[in-house]
């Protein structure tokens, strides 16, 4: 898939206030930290659409793009920082959750994961979730390039082999690094595909 236009829609913190029409959507999640921001703005060949934030933790908000006037691209708060109270904890929870269970037109998440990390259980108790909840996802792992190919493909056999203890199948997953703007590709035109299912 091509980028043709990728423009801002809107932002708020209730699902329900999100675009009413029908158009599907792809939403994007992960910890905080992760290169959600910079995925984002390297899929959609832009600079700064999603704002690359200094600040863990700040941007508790559904952030609506609509992508070729086609597909809507959603940028989810990031998860698990430390510095946020146990109460705007539990509030995000709801939010998320909210999102994720009241948002039909949701045609699949991607869950980020940094590459170079061990699988984290705040990753996985989320993944755990989405299936729970018969939400589709993919894993984008991210920053490929702070690591060697053979390393790549060691880190990611060893995430598969964590994965496999819990689920039957595998997610589809992409390898990507918005530094040296890999997995674009590979990450639209499974968009394009399931967008045309
Ligand atoms: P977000 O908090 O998940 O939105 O993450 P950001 O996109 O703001 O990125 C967090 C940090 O990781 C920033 O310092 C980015 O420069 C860095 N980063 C993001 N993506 C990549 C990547 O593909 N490669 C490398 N080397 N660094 C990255």
């Amino acid at each position: 898939m091509k980028i043709k236009s990728a423009e801002f829609v809107m932002s708020n913190s209730d699902v329900a206030k999100c675009p009413k029409n029908r158009i599907p959507e792809y939403a994007f999640i992960g910890r905080s930290n992760v290169g959600k921001s910079s995925l984002i703005n390297m899929l959609t060949d832009r600079k700064s659409l999603a704002k690359t934030s200094g600040r863990p933790g700040k941007t508790q908000l559904i952030n609506h793009f609509i992508i070729n006037d086609t597909w809507y691209l959603v940028d989810l708060p990031g998860y698990g920082y430390a510095r946020v109270s146990k109460t705007s904890k539990k509030a995000f929870q709801k939010f998320i959750t909210n999102y994720f269970e009241q948002r039909q037109q949701l045609v699949s998440a991607f869950v980020l994961v940094d590459i170079r990390h061990q699988p984290q259980i705040i990753d996985l108790e989320f993944m755990q979730y989405l299936g729970e909840k018969g939400i589709p996802f993919g894993i984008v792992f991210t920053k490929a390039d702070k690591l060697k190919p053979k390393a790549i493909e060691r880190h990611v056999d060893d995430y598969c082999q964590e994965l496999l203890k819990t689920w039957e199948e595998l997610p589809p997953y992409f390898i990507t690094s918005s530094s040296k703007k890999m997995g674009q590709d590979d990450v639209l035109d499974f968009i394009e595909a399931t967008n045309e299912e």
